[in-house]
């Protein structure tokens, strides 16, 4: 039987990549030995991590003003180096709640930040709606805006076309969604994602940074590690570079060009998530309760309005070959995530199961 993974993460990975990472594995053909086994600062490694950054920048039509690295320490690193390198001169951090991870990179932010400051949440209505930016908003007493382009565990997302409008700085968690959807990254101070999203393996987490803005920071008291400076000299080898998940994350950017780039990733995630929306929008069944303009590509969010009734319903799942469709332990219900590589076959399995399960109910 064929068998789908909805796991919001790590999540799915293109198969072909799987493929060529279990062919190359024992006796990589761009290393002759093993590519956990070379050093990082090898000229085969480079190769690779330069490849990765040129592909990245393609795909993304990132701007020579900014530089790209590759780190560690995930997402939640990157909640606490953010405000290190740019909550220089105010400590005062704007951030939009939208979801789980609004909130902890803003416990984070705290640290630093000391006057971080939430200037909407849409917490009491369950992250179904997305915060708005007040209409008193003032950027100039804010080192940065922080917003989380898509909310991994609640399924709301700005889209390029509802981002909020800030004449100051913008940073974003991209984590669950670079590359789903095109973004202007011209429209951003900073971005970061942790890669076992959307872009391979856990392990490392790309930083896209501003230059003129790193530039203008004080950076007294700031680690040699925490600065992003350190890492853009040493082309993100600074230390030893997570050398296994930068070649898979390398071979993912690879098979996204090969697909056609973001705009095909993009138009391929509205017709597989638009295609689960539109058959839990018909069913008096389930419900997909977040707000239509602010539904995510990449995690639909649903349920059947009885948290026991969906978590056996998701277990039953497993049988027809559906896995990881349980909701986040914080909200319940179900969670589907529609990734880059995630096929459209398996949308359509998982419609036929929901459906069986409907008719039977
Ligand atoms: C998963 C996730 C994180 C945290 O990532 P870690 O790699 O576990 O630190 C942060 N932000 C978003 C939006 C996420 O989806």
């Amino acid at each position: 039987m064929k068998t789908y993974n909805f796991s919001a993460g790590p999540g799915v990975m293109p198969e072909e990549v799987i493929t060529t990472i279990k062919q190359e594995f024992e006796n990589n053909e761009r290393s002759h030995m093993s590519i956990v086994e070379i050093s990082h600062r090898s000229k085969k490694f480079q190769n690779i991590i330069i490849s990765a950054e040129q592909k990245l920048r393609q795909l993304m039509q990132i701007p020579d003003d900014y530089a790209v690295v590759f780190l560690q320490g995930g997402g939640s690193m990157q909640f606490e180096m953010m405000p290190l390198n740019f909550a220089t001169q105010h400590q005062n951090i704007a951030v939009l709640d939208s979801g789980n991870f609004s909130k902890k990179a803003e416990e984070a932010a705290r640290q630093i930040g000391k006057n971080t400051t939430i200037l909407a949440s849409t917490k009491d209505q369950h992250y179904q709606k997305l915060p708005t930016l007040p209409s008193n908003f003032d950027a100039s007493a804010f080192d940065y805006l922080h917003i989380v382009t898509n909310s991994t565990i609640e399924g709301a997302a700005f889209h390029q076309a509802n981002l909020p409008q800030t004449s100051g700085r913008l940073i974003a968690d991209m984590s669950s969604n670079i590359l789903a959807e095109p973004y202007n990254v011209s429209d951003f101070d900073a971005i970061f994602a942790g890669g076992q999203k959307n872009l391979g393996p856990a392990g490392v987490t790309v930083a896209i940074i501003k230059k003129s803005w790193l530039a203008e920071q004080d950076l007294t008291g700031v680690g040699p590690m925490m600065r992003y400076q350190n890492h853009i000299d040493k082309q993100s080898m600074y230390n030893t570079s997570p050398v296994f998940s930068v070649y898979a994350l390398d071979l993912v950017l690879s098979w996204v060009i090969e697909q056609g780039g973001v705009a095909e990733m993009h138009r391929q995630n509205l017709e597989k998530s638009g295609k689960l929306y539109a058959y839990l929008d018909q069913s008096d069944f389930y419900t997909a309760p977040v707000e239509k303009t602010a539904r995510s590509l990449t995690n639909i969010v649903f349920t059947t309005g009885n948290l026991e009734r969906d978590k056996a319903i998701a277990q039953q799942a497993e049988a027809a070959g559906l896995f990881n469709l349980a909701g986040h332990r914080s909200v319940g219900g179900f969670r589907a995530s529609l990734y880059n590589a995630q096929p459209a076959a398996a949308v359509d399995a998982l419609i036929a199961f929901l459906q069986k399960v409907e008719q039977n109910a």
